[in-house]
């Protein structure tokens, strides 16, 4: 994440504090303190009838790239509450948790430091409707699955191949 300039609750220049994890971004005025910590997100790993969901980006950043539905955990939401309503607002569909896979960390460039965690996702109903961002969906067989960008993504994908977690 990079360095806010000014206090994010009462505007004034933040400042720098050396403390026992190195320095951080304070603000002198309300005690509001920067922590750099990861940004929670989920994925999903789509499957139905032996095939998998992956949507091919419209916009950047990486555009034409094929990623899983991913996106940011909302406040109050658990993380599997998150997974199917990121899979149902990219891709029309809905989908019941099977098993949590693994957690990654990732780099963004606007964000830093991102927490992922990848869920496996039955698809149990809905109309393939990709979104706004999407300029592509379509379920692949796992003998011909296009580059995947992420390590989070690759290495996901490959423990569910592995683990024979498709049918
Ligand atoms: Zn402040």
């Amino acid at each position: 994440m990079k360095d806010f300039v000014f206090c994010p609750f009462c505007g004034a220049k933040l400042e720098k504090k050396r403390g026992r994890k190195g320095v951080r971004n304070r603000c002198p005025a309300c005690g509001f303190t920067q922590y750099k910590n990861p940004i929670p997100s989920v994925g999903a790993i789509p499957v139905k009838d032996g095939k998998v969901l992956l949507i091919q980006r419209g916009v950047e950043p990486v555009k034409g790239a094929w990623v899983f539905p991913t996106g940011f955990i909302d406040e109050g939401e658990s993380p599997p509450q998150a997974c199917l309503r990121e899979l149902k607002e990219e891709t029309g569909l809905e989908g019941r948790i099977v098993r949590i896979i693994e957690a990654y960390a990732e780099e963004a460039d606007l964000y830093g430091h991102i927490l992922v965690i990848m869920y496996l996702v039955e698809v149990t109903g809905g109309e393939l409707r990709p979104g706004d961002d999407a300029a592509d969906a379509r379920f692949f067989y796992p003998g011909e699955l296009p580059d995947l960008l992420f390590n989070c993504f690759r290495d996901s994908m490959a423990r569910v191949l592995e683990e024979g977690l498709i049918s």
